[in-house]
């Protein structure tokens, strides 16, 4: 399988989750991969698995909430590889509170990790993308952006600004080539969702509401993001795919 052959692609917070799914998924398509993730060892592990399977993948840590650290992979980026083809900005947290009850250090840990961190790395990114043929942005949104839970307020901000960043800077970008686009995933489970998952009564309403009755998987979001990645996306930007089994047609 071929269609990111040979694109370089660096992926945030691809130590777990869906950003290693993602990051494995790259690899099988041919890709040659940076993972990036706060948590050095979890980003070495996907590295690792990737090389196991035959791809090339090298490991970065890096805080997205540090300009710093950000700058300083671009530089690493640009001394080993000189262009990027492909940025996947994922790394997220969630931080559940009572929107009532958030407190500066709370407010500051989301906005920083899942809006600054992205408008971060496009920024720091822009001059090596720019050096691409193919250059491609996917940015990790949620279906949160449009929907309510407890205690996820600024969560569902942050990820419904991730989709205006999305249009605005697709509209910029596209003049150099750079095409930026959106995933939002429905209920995925991994380590950010497992003690929402871990309570069978939210557990099995999820389920019953999406109209796939079933939960998502990393590599069902993994596929799309590969394909808005891919050349197979070329007349696409400025928008995104809900990937979520159907959990958000209904209201009962
Ligand atoms: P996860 O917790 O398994 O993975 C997140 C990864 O990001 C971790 O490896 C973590 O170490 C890394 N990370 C956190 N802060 C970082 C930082 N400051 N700098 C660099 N890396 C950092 O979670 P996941 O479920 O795989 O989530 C990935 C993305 O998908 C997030 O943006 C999340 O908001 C989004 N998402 C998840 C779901 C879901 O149901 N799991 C649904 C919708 C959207």
């Amino acid at each position: 399988m071929t269609r990111l052959a040979e694109r370089i692609a660096l992926v945030t917070g691809a130590g777990s989750g869906i950003g290693r799914a993602i990051a494995q998924d790259f690899s099988v398509h041919g890709a040659r991969l940076i993972i990036n993730d706060i948590d050095l060892e979890k980003a070495e592990e996907t590295a690792d698995l990737i090389r196991q399977a035959g791809g090339e993948a090298y490991a970065i840590q890096a805080d997205v909430c540090s300009i710093n650290d950000v700058t300083a992979m671009m530089e690493e980026v640009k001394s080993k590889f000189g262009v990027l083809d492909i940025l996947v900005n994922n790394a997220g947290v969630i931080v559940r509170s009572d929107f009532r009850h958030m407190d500066e250090e709370k407010t500051q840990q989301s906005l920083e990790t899942n809006l600054n961190g992205p408008i971060r790395c496009i920024r720091e990114a822009f001059a090596l993308l720019q050096q691409s043929q193919h250059g491609a942005i996917v940015n990790v949104s949620s279906v949160m952006a449009i929907q309510y839970l407890r205690q996820l307020s600024l969560y569902s901000v942050t990820k419904a600004s991730i989709e205006a960043l999305t249009r605005t800077v697709a509209f910029e970008f596209a003049p150099y080539g750079i095409r930026v686009n959106y995933v939002a995933p429905g209920y995925i489970d991994t380590k950010m969702t497992e003690k929402f998952l871990r309570n069978p009564h939210f557990k099995n309403a999820l389920i019953e509401k999406t109209a796939q009755k079933r939960l998502g998987t990393p590599q069902h979001i993994a596929k799309a993001v590969t394909f808005l990645a891919s050349g197979d996306a070329e007349f696409i930007t400025g928008t995104g795919l809900t990937v979520d089994g159907g959990i958000t047609l209904s209201i009962l």
